[in-house]
């Protein structure tokens, strides 16, 4: 175990399990964030990753399990409540209003936002370039500054739980980089992050600990540089790996180090 489970979590799911309608998207998911930490959750598409973002959020309602946050049942508080708690979702797709502003994107995120140090300003402070496009509307701005956008609308909530669904989705890797480059100075804000990310090799460069979804489950959980390539890929794509079938409990973490993950999304770029 690392140190990072020692401290009590932030942010807790407990045997959680959703289902869309007759399918059954999340089975017995557990996870524990302490605080300040940032964890990544990768699979393939379909694996349940949105759903699970979505359900912390509370944008859907579980069929059983938990969400806590700091200890406080937070399962049946209507999403804005979620909000203001501290639990803030950038959504895949960025999800922007079109036709309003920059700015005023900015302002509907912290239309429901707790106290707490992420005014207009200090987002400004940390994307240089927004605040003389601020009068601009968002969809003249380019895929990667509408994910910064994004970005900036829901840490206008002032969370203390930062959830990113697909950052690198549609963006190209050099603007993927730059974005990824913020998450450090987010988490040395005191932000707790957690993404889930189909592009491995960027969810293992910012990660302190990774879990992997498969059909609902997860596959494979520990600290990047605990895990190897054959590990990652047998929990990500199902693939039975020395031994290890893909049933629900942690991959047991190798003392081998870590290892090129080439074959898997996102390890060209
Ligand atoms: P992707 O990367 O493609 O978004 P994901 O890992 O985020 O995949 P989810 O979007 O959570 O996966 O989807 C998990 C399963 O639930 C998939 O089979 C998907 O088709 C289904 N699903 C997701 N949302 C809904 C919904 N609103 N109604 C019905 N089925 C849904």
């Amino acid at each position: 175990m690392t140190a990072v489970h020692a401290a009590s979590p932030l942010l807790e799911v407990r045997d959680l399990s959703v289902h869309h309608g007759q399918l059954q998207a999340l089975r017995n998911v557990s996870l524990q964030l302490p605080a300040g930490a940032t964890h990544a959750m990768i699979g393939a598409n379909g694996a349940g990753k949105s759903t699970l973002l979505r359900t912390i959020a509370g944008l859907h309602q579980p069929s059983t399990g938990s969400v806590l946050l700091d200890g406080e049942d937070v399962t049946r508080l209507r999403p804005e409540r979620r909000v203001r708690a501290g639990i803030a979702l950038v959504p895949e797709g960025r999800r922007l209003f079109p036709s309003l502003t920059l700015e005023e994107n900015l302002l509907v995120g912290s239309s429901s936002a707790r106290k707490g140090p992420w005014t207009t300003e200090r987002i400004y402070e940390l994307f240089g370039w927004m605040r003389d496009r601020r009068g601009q509307r968002a969809a003249q701005l380019s895929g990667g500054e509408q994910q910064a956008v994004a970005i900036g609308r829901a840490l206008a909530a002032n969370p203390r739980v930062l959830l990113l669904d697909e950052l690198s989705l549609g963006l190209a890797p050099v603007v993927v980089r730059r974005i990824y480059g913020l998450l450090p100075e987010l988490a040395a804000a005191g932000v707790t992050i957690l993404l889930v990310e189909q592009d491995v090799s960027q969810a293992l460069a910012v990660a302190a600990e990774v879990h992997c979804l498969l059909e609902g489950r997860i596959t494979l959980a520990g600290p990047p540089a605990a895990l190897t390539a054959e590990q990652i890929e047998a929990a990500y794509f199902g693939v039975a790996a020395s031994g290890n079938d893909t049933s629900p409990g942690p991959v047991p973490a190798s003392p081998s180090g870590p290892a090129p993950v080439d074959q898997l999304p996102g390890a060209s770029t």
